[in-house]
């Protein structure tokens, strides 16, 4: 049985950027929660076992961001099979006395893939620029994709490595044109392009039909996805995910499925 939540947080360092407080702040008045906060907490990596205390003594559920997702995951006490795949949370919740956790970054990316590739990729060949967290959750969803390849640059070529051990079915490549020069959908795994209008890779190395997918949200969307749909390309930004992992949270801590009209309404006011 769900065990309703006495209190929601986000906690990451950076957080204070985090558009899930609004999100969920909308979703929790429709579902007619309002009197439960969703707050988000600075918190260093020092702070993460008193913070853990803090969650199961308040019995506190929510989501965890950069750069806790590994380590949270190693503090609770049951994981979905999706976050042992993973080898990361982004959500957790009290039940009893257990601290569980889930990776509902996978649901989201799928979600968010799937509007530009359609319900039953095959086939396909997929380029993922950057092997960090966010990508993991990616090469999870598309291992369960039918017969599609998954092709992985990444600055650090050490990571890289890493990233290929953890998944034996991707392919590792020096030269991001490379990844990309053949690709059915090309994704942004990286901050680039958060915080400027930079590319990840140029789109003219990007086949003319390649979808775009930019795990990057920003409120008027990347340049990259921008330039990608002026190019003719089908693209889109993060938001679809943000949205899908956060309703996917929800339905973890409450047993229900939130309102996601009003968490885009909430995601969207905040551009103006
Ligand atoms: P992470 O674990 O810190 O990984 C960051 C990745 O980006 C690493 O592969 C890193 O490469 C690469 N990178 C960072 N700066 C770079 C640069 N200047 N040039 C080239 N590569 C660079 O972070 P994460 O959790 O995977 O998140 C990555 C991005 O995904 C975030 O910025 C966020 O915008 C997005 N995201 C979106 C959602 C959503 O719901 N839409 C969910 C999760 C994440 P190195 O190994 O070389 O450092």
């Amino acid at each position: 049985m769900i065990q309703t939540p006495q209190g929601l947080i986000i906690i990451g360092d950076p957080v204070a950027h985090s558009l899930s407080p609004r999100m969920h702040a909308a979703a929790l008045k429709k579902a007619g929660l309002q009197h439960l906060d969703y707050t988000a907490r600075q918190v260093r990596a020092e702070e993460l076992d008193s913070i853990v205390a803090e969650i199961r003594e308040r019995k506190l559920a929510g989501n965890v961001t950069i750069p806790h997702k590994q380590n949270m995951y190693q503090l609770c006490d049951s994981t979905s099979e999706l976050a042992r795949k993973v080898g990361a949370i982004n959500t957790f919740w009290m039940q009893g006395d257990i601290l569980c956790g889930d990776n509902t970054d996978v649901a989201g990316f799928d979600f968010a893939a799937k509007r530009l590739v359609g319900e039953s990729p095959k086939g396909l060949k997929i380029a993922l620029i950057g092997a960090g967290g966010a990508a993991s959750a990616v090469a999870v969803a598309i291992q369960s994709w039918d017969d599609c390849s998954l092709t992985v640059w990444n600055r650090s070529e050490d990571r890289l490595h890493e990233f290929m051990e953890e998944f034996d079915y991707v392919s590792g490549v020096s030269l991001i044109e490379e990844a990309v020069k053949d690709a059915n959908l090309v994704i942004n795994a990286t901050p680039i392009g958060l915080k400027d209008n930079t590319h990840p890779v140029g789109l003219d190395l990007l086949p003319s039909d390649a979808a775009v997918l930019d795990l990057v949200y920003k409120p008027d969307e990347t340049a990259w996805v921008k330039d990608a749909r002026l190019s003719g390309r089908k693209a889109e930004d993060g938001i679809h995910m943000l949205i899908e992992q956060g309703a996917v949270a929800f339905k973890r801590w409450f047993g229900i499925e939130p309102d996601r009209g009003a968490m885009w309404n909430a995601l969207k006011g905040s551009a103006s």
